[in-house]
C-alpha cells in the first residue's frame, strides 16, 4: 500500500490533528489559533524572527480584538507553539497550511513569490506524506504550481488543497469561528473528508463545506471579494449622483437594502474601500482575466470608480476652503486638519492601502497641517508619514486649534461624539465626513458646517 493510501485509509480521523501553519499574519495566526482552539495541535511559522520571538513570549503583533487572549491560553495549555523552524514544523504535522502574503506585482497580479518559497521550504522537509493547504489568496492555477514545485524538491507523496479564507479583520476570530461557509478545493476525495473533520467544529451551527475543484475554490475567494468591492462602487457612485440631484443615500441604501435580493449589508458609501485583500485582489482578478485574453469589463470599472472616491473628500475640503481655486501645492497653507481614523477599517490596525493615506498625502500636498488620532493604527501611521504629520494622544487633541475635522474610519469612539466640546477646540466647526456618521441636520443645528458623501449639505 503507498504511503498515502496508509495515512488516508478509513476516512475519520476524529482525533486532534497535528498542523503547521506557514506565515503568522492577520490570517495564519487567527487560522492557527482558532484551530488549536478545537483542539489540535498548532504549530505557527514564520521567517520573521523578531515576530516569532515576540509570539513566544505570548505578544500578539498586530490588533485583532480577543486574538490575544484565545492564543495566549492556547499557548499556555500546549496546543500552539511558535517556531521559525519550518523543516522541524513540517516533520511534526500532517496538514501543512500555507498563509503567506500575496501582494500585487507590479502589472497588478498576484506575487506567489512568499507562497512557492514556502511550498518548495515545506517539500524539502518532508519525510513522508503531507497534506498542503493554501489558505493564502491564489490565482487559479496556484495549486498546480505549488504541487510542481513540491514535485520536484521531495520523493515524498502529498496532495494539494485549496482552502481561501474569508475572515474580515476586526470580527477574524468571530468570523473563523463561525464562518458563512467554508470552501475546499481538493484533486483526492479522501483529502477533503479529512479537511471537513477539520472543519467540523466550525460548521456545527450549519455552516455548509463545500467540496469542488482546486480551480474553483482558488476563483470563489476572487469572485466573493470582487462582488463586495464592487457593491461599494456601486453605492460610491449612487452617492455621488445623489450628491448632483438632491436626492439622499442615506434613504436609498435602506430603501433597496431591504430588497432581498439585494440584502443591507457593503451598501454604505464613504471615502472608497481600502486594505489589505479587496484592491490586490480587483487587481489581480484583472490581470488574470487579461492573461486569459478575457475582459472583465465591471470590476475594471470598479477599481476605476474607487481610484477616484479616494480624492472626494479633497475635492470637498478645497470647494470649502478655496472655492473656484484649482487644486495646487500651498493652496491650504495655514489649515490645520484634524483627521480620525487611520486604519482601512474599524478595529484592526492594518494601514495596507488605508484611504486615509492618499488623503493625507494630498492635505501635506496641499500645504496643509495635519493632526491625526486612531485607537489602535497609530504605530502603523508613524512608519508611513514619520514627523510629517502630528500624532495626537486621543481624538479630541487632533481637535485642538483644527480649521477642520476629516473622519476617516468608522470607530465606534467617534460615533458619538461631544460636539459643544468639539466646537470649542476647533479653529472652525467644520466636519468631512468621509463615512456618513453624523446627523446632517443636528449638526447645523449645533452650529457645524458637515460635508458627507451622497447627502444633502444642509
Ligand atoms: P500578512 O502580510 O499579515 O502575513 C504574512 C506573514 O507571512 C508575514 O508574517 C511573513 O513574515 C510571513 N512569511 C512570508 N514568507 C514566509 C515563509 N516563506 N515562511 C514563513 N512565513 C513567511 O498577510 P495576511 O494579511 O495574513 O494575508 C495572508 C494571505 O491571506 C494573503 O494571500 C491574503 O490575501 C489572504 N487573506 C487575507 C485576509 C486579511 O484580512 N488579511 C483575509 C482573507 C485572506
Amino acid at each position: 500500500m503507498e504511503a498515502r493510501d496508509r495515512r488516508l485509509a478509513g476516512g475519520r480521523w476524529n482525533a486532534a490533528m497535528k498542523l503547521a501553519m506557514v506565515g503568522t499574519g492577520y490570517v495564519g495566526l487567527v487560522a492557527g489559533t482558532c484551530f488549536a482552539e478545537t483542539g489540535n495541535d498548532v504549530v505557527c511559522v514564520d521567517v520573521d524572527a523578531e515576530r516569532v520571538a515576540r509570539l513566544q513570549e505570548g505578544k500578539v503583533p498586530i490588533y485583532e480584538p480577543g486574538l490575544e487572549e484565545m492564543l495566549t491560553r492556547n499557548s499556555r495549555e500546549g496546543r500552539l507553539s511558535f517556531t521559525t523552524d519550518l523543516a522541524e514544523a513540517v516533520r511534526r504535522s500532517l496538514i501543512v497550511f500555507i498563509a503567506v502574503g500575496t501582494p500585487s506585482d507590479e502589472d497588478g497580479s498576484s506575487d506567489l513569490r512568499y507562497v512557492l518559497e514556502a511550498a518548495k521550504g515545506v517539500a524539502e522537509a518532508m519525510d513522508g506524506y503531507r497534506i498542503i493547504v493554501n489558505k493564502s489568496t491564489v490565482p487559479v492555477g496556484t495549486a498546480d504550481k505549488v504541487r510542481d514545485v513540491v514535485l520536484r524538491h521531495t520523493r515524498h507523496e502529498f496532495n494539494v488543497v485549496s482552502n481561501p479564507e474569508f475572515l474580515k479583520e476586526g470580527a477574524a476570530i468571530e468570523d473563523f469561528m463561525k464562518p458563512d461557509r467554508v470552501i475546499i478545493g481538493h484533486d483526492d476525495v479522501r483529502v477533503a473528508e479529512i479537511m471537513k473533520e477539520l472543519y467540523a467544529p466550525f460548521t456545527r451551527t450549519g455552516a455548509p463545506i463545500l467540496v469542488m475543484d482546486n480551480r474553483s475554490a482558488e476563483m470563489t475567494k476572487y469572485a466573493a471579494n470582487c462582488m463586495l468591492a464592487t457593491r461599494i462602487s456601486f453605492m460610491n457612485e449612487i452617492a455621488n449622483l445623489c450628491e448632483r440631484v438632491g436626492a439622499d443615500v442615506h434613504w436609498v441604501r435602506q430603501g433597496i437594502g431591504l430588497d432581498r435580493r439585494i440584502g443591507p449589508t457593503f451598501l454604505f458609501p464613504g471615502v472608497g474601500y481600502g486594505g489589505s485583500c479587496f484592491p490586490k485582489d480587483v487587481r489581480a482578478l484583472l490581470q488574470m482575466a487579461r492573461e486569459s485574453g478575457c475582459e472583465l469589463e465591471v470590476v475594471a470599472a470598479v477599481h476605476r470608480v474607487n481610484e477616484k472616491q479616494k480624492t472626494r473628500l479633497i475635492e470637498k475640503i478645497v470647494d470649502h476652503f478655496a472655492p473656484n481655486m484649482e487644486p495646487s501645492p500651498g493652496l491650504l497653507k495655514g489649515k490645520v486638519f484634524a483627521v480620525w481614523g487611520l486604519s482601512f477599517k474599524p478595529r484592526t490596525d492594518d494601514m495596507r492601502e488605508a484611504p486615509s493615506v492618499p488623503v493625507i498625502e494630498r492635505l501635506l500636498e496641499l500645504g496643509g497641517e495635519v493632526q491625526a488620532y486612531d485607537p489602535a493604527a497609530m504605530e502603523q501611521a508613524r512608519r508611513i508619514f514619520g514627523e510629517r504629520i502630528r500624532y495626537s494622544p486621543n481624538n479630541y487633541a487632533a481637535l485642538e486649534g483644527a480649521d477642520a475635522l476629516v473622519l476617516l474610519t468608522e470607530w465606534n469612539m467617534f460615533r458619538n461624539p461631544d460636539f459643544p466640546r468639539m466646537a470649542k477646540l476647533m479653529r472652525q466647526p467644520v466636519i468631512f465626513d468621509g463615512r456618513n456618521q453624523y446627523n446632517p441636520r443636528e449638526l447645523k443645528d449645533l452650529g457645524f458646517t458637515y460635508y458627507c458623501i451622497g447627502r444633502p449639505t444642509i
